[in-house]
């Protein structure tokens, strides 16, 4: 089968790879479309220690099964490989099983015409849903369940919340729409990269800035923060705007520098919330959002061949790249 692996720092190359072989309990699925992550990103800079060349990288994918009671039908899949059996697993929070394997990571990602995966990691969708849609479950799956954690943890309504979202990718994207949706009464949306601000302004769900301009939101005014890059510069954003009282969701994973002002987190109780992934509620009630069209027109997802996908993460590196989100097919 043809591939896009990644083969060293900033270098990924389509190439021929062996198909793969499903093992008991596994389907073997032909890729229709699966996006790129900033997760796939962050491997490709050399700077995700999990993901080890030569790797084919992916994880937002959608396809066609190919054999077993399933053959024929097209599925999401849950990319997040978990025990099925521990505390975590059985309590709807499989996100945080210690077994947890990301397609991907170690294990050969989507980023190819076929993959295998256990079949109890297909998810059902909508037979008549446009794959590239449907492939963006995966990152809607991650805003919805930083929203949901959120809401548990902000003391009024989001409608009666200002939200304020760091970064524009597509979680970001998510983020911010979903937010507009809940209610909320005023969504901001940070982004240094002018292209990306643009591409926000289309959303028309959001006030949109530049983090590295003059003119920036009043500080100590929002009752959510959620940073969607994770570095220390937006961790030391988040506790400069968000209000006393609020929430910081932290969902990005960019570095692990100092930036978070723990003293008035303390004074000020300030609720610092980790976000990681999803569950597979999660992935199931975005895969309907998307279906029944709330999260807008969508039209901000760029499609490409996975043949070109070289070409796409270089454009994405160099900060080139206007979409949020590039859904590749192969
Ligand atoms: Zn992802
Ligand atoms: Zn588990």
């Amino acid at each position: 089968m043809k591939a896009l692996v990644y083969t060293d720092t900033l270098e990924v190359q389509y190439r021929d790879e062996p198909d793969p072989v499903p093992g008991p309990g596994e389907a073997l699925v032909k890729i229709e479309a699966v996006g790129i992550c900033g997760s796939d990103m962050h491997a490709y800079h050399g700077h995700d220690a999990r993901r080890i060349p030569p790797l084919i990288l992916g994880h937002e994918a959608v396809g066609v099964v190919q054999n077993g009671a399933q053959q024929g039908k097209r599925v999401v899949l849950n990319p997040l490989m978990t025990c099925g059996t521990c505390d975590h697993c059985q309590g709807g929070r499989s996100n945080l099983c210690a077994e947890r394997e990301l397609v991907g990571m170690r294990l050969a990602g989507a980023f190819a015409q076929y993959i295998a995966i256990p079949e109890r990691n297909l998810l059902d969708m909508p037979q008549d849903m446009d794959p590239v849609i449907a492939s963006l479950a995966e990152p809607a799956a991650t805003s919805l369940h930083a929203i949901y954690l959120a809401e548990k943890v902000l003391h009024r309504p989001l409608s009666e919340c200002r939200a304020l979202v760091l970064g524009g990718g597509s979680i970001g994207a998510f983020a911010a729409l979903m937010l507009k949706g809940k209610g909320c009464v005023d969504v901001y949306l940070g982004d240094t990269n002018p292209l990306r601000r643009h591409t926000a302004e289309e959303l028309g769900c959001c006030n949109v800035y530049d983090p590295l301009g003059d003119d920036l939101p009043e500080e100590n005014s929002f009752d959510l923060v959620i940073d969607a890059v994770g570095s220390g510069r937006t961790r030391s954003a988040s506790c400069s705007f968000v209000k006393s009282g609020g929430v910081i969701s932290h969902v990005g994973l960019q570095d692990n520098e100092p930036g978070l002002d723990t003293r008035r987190i303390t004074l000020e109780e300030i609720t610092f919330l980790g976000n990681y992934t999803y569950s597979a509620v999660d992935l199931r009630a975005a895969i309907k959002a998307l279906y029944r069209g709330a999260l807008g027109a969508l039209d901000w997802v760029e499609t490409r061949l996975l043949s070109d996908g070289a070409a796409a993460f270089r454009e994405i590196h160099e900060g080139k790249a206007a979409a949020p989100k590039i859904v590749l097919r192969p």
